[in-house]
């Protein structure tokens, strides 16, 4: 009977599931890499509802899904409104600094901004934005470093204009409103913007490695060397150093931000005693994730691999080893 990689229960194959290694919400790629008989259904139950769905919905990397055609939203698809991300105007024009999120266009088509309801308040220096729920009464507005004895002007985002005026008169607003500037879909807009990377994102991308380990070197990768990834991973146990780590400098020599592939980018390599893993999703972040730090008693030198998944072509390609230039990881040629 197979053992879980993660809770390392032993159980009857009818009680595992196919795992992918790069959750498939990032695409059905060909020859795709899955784990079978590796990872328990509960496991596989709780990462599905858990991290691969907040890494796949809540962050900058899960927009960009979108981008690549194979997904098109649904009528409840959201981003933005989560702590891990979101997003403001960035123009320096009239709805500067206003919050605003993705969610489907009006056929479904494709993702378009959408503002959240809100006031834009301003005593003629700088203008804050406040939701239409928080928006204070006008005489709590000091609290807020306003000065009452200047002009007090509010522009609301994303409110009918009938229901601005109602609202801003029972809150002691003078209603003559300034004219309310329209965002159009589809129109090109600078967008700040704001992305945190909490606990539950690096355990979604500290799982994608250790899943890369396991589907290349299966045996290393039930060491228990890695048992504090392991546990990590799988009960958000924190047993040393947070594991995972932005990391600096491009992955693929010749890949910028700017010129970066459509695509996904998960390698693991020795490091002396340690295991390290590099994850890239469509080139945003580059997370280095330490997979086991030390223990070998023999360093497990034959460690180091790496593919890149790319989301146009679907098509995954193995990348070449060239640890002499310093760089152990080469786009094929
Ligand atoms: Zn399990």
């Amino acid at each position: 009977m197979p053992t879980c990689l993660y809770c390392r229960a032993t159980k009857d194959s009818t009680l595992f599931n196919r795992e992918h290694v790069v959750p498939e919400s990032f695409g059905r790629f060909r020859g795709n890499f899955v784990l079978k008989n590796v990872i328990c259904r509960d496991c596989n139950d709780y990462f599905g509802r858990t991290l691969d769905l907040k890494l796949a919905r809540e962050t900058v990397e899960g927009l960009d899904r979108y981008k690549i055609g194979a997904k098109s939203p649904a009528q409840g698809t959201r981003f933005g409104l989560s702590d891990t991300l979101t997003a403001r105007i960035s123009d320096g024009g009239f709805h500067h600094g206003a919050r605003v999120f993705w969610g489907p266009s009006s056929d479904q088509s494709r993702l378009v901004l959408l503002p959240f309801p809100q006031y834009g308040v301003s005593d003629g220096r700088e203008t804050t934005w406040f939701t239409a729920d928080a928006l204070p009464r006008r005489e709590g507005l000091s609290r807020h470093g306003f000065d009452l004895e200047r002009e007090i002007t509010v522009k609301p985002f994303g409110i009918d204009e009938d229901a601005a005026r109602a609202q801003l008169g029972s809150l002691g607003y003078n209603t003559s409103l300034e004219r309310v500037g329209e965002t159009t879909e589809g129109s090109e807009i600078n967008i700040r913007l704001n992305g945190s990377i909490d606990r539950t994102l690096r355990r979604a991308v500290a799982k994608i490695a250790y899943n890369y380990l396991a589907f290349q070197y299966q045996r290393i990768a039930t060491m228990e060397q890695f048992t504090v990834l392991r546990r990590y991973v799988r009960y958000d146990e924190f047993l040393g150093p947070e594991p995972v780590t932005l990391s600096n400098g491009p992955l693929i020599a010749g890949t910028t931000p700017e010129k970066a592939p459509m695509a996904h980018v998960v390698a693991v390599e020795n490091n002396g005693d340690q295991i390290l893993g590099h994850v890239t999703l469509f080139f945003h972040f580059r997370y280095l994730v330490v997979l086991a730090d030390g223990g070998f008693l023999i360093k497990p030198t034959m460690v180091n691999q790496g593919h890149i998944f790319n989301a146009d072509t679907l098509e995954i390609y193995q990348l070449t080893s060239d640890a002499r230039r310093g760089r152990p990881l080469t786009p094929p040629d």
